[in-house]
């Protein structure tokens, strides 16, 4: 259960709404109850239910049992796609440890809006599910204009580009540091984003084979590859 903290030995917290209904209604705890709960912020902690009211759950922090992990230095930029395909890429991306979520506008994109409470509640729930003790962050949706305006010059673009580039799990070990993966929506980059991309000074082109492959298995497949190169 992630909580708003940060949490401390003997710190109270107060849950309401959802979270406090799931407790109380849903688990039925009683007072003496123990509860793990992770703040996303110092870790998870063994807590106990203090009270357990019809309305709100108050929990007392008593051991820390796992310091927040190490979060891998990468940041997953995927185009908007439609909302059960992005809904999976937000999934995976958590169970598979990405530090952020950067949603992305372009050209070709069908949806241009991102719910982004809805986009916090489903990190959490996988981050919950495959018992991660940080979350991804999800930044605020950007065109990709702005994105590559901004871009910081010490983090590798790695850019999925259905049309060729270089190996990615080459590209990958060749390229340790702060990295990121651009991902395109179903329709793909046009010519013009895609030369735009290809001239951006810390963007290196990389295929994931000679297939093309969906949106969010592109993002999913080439997220798994870079964790399993460089993510540790
Ligand atoms: N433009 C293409 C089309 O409509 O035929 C397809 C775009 S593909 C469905 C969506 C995105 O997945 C692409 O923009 C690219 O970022 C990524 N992608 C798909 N297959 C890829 C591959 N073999 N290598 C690298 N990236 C790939």
């Amino acid at each position: 259960l992630f909580v708003s903290g940060p949490l401390a030995q003997d710190s109270e917290i107060a849950l309401e709404g959802a979270q406090a209904h799931y407790l109380g209604k849903v688990m039925r705890v009683a007072v003496g109850d123990a509860v793990i709960a992770c703040d996303d912020e110092t870790g998870e902690w063994a807590c106990e239910v203090v009270s357990a009211g019809k309305r709100d759950v108050v929990l007392r922090a008593r051991d820390l049992l796992r310091v927040r992990e190490d979060v891998p230095d990468f940041v997953l930029c995927a185009a908007l796609l439609k909302k059960p395909n992005f809904d999976l890429v937000l999934e995976k991306a958590t169970e598979l440890g990405v530090g952020a979520v950067q949603p992305l506008v372009t050209r070709r994109c069908v949806a241009d809006k991102l719910n982004p409470e809805r986009a916090v509640s489903i990190v959490t729930e996988a981050a919950e599910q495959c018992a991660r003790t940080a979350l991804p962050r999800i930044k605020p949706v950007l065109k990709l204009e702005a994105l590559l305006r901004e871009w910081p010059d010490d983090r590798t673009l790695f850019f999925a580009d259905e049309q060729g580039g270089e190996p990615a799990a080459r590209a990958f070990t060749a390229n340790p540091g702060p990295a990121a993966l651009l991902v395109g929506p179903e329709g793909g980059f046009d010519e013009e984003e895609r030369a735009m991309v290809r001239s951006h000074p810390k963007a290196r082109a990389i295929t994931l084979g000679p297939r093309i492959l969906r949106a969010e298995t592109a993002s999913i497949s080439a997220t798994a590859l870079w964790m399993a190169v460089a993510g540790d």
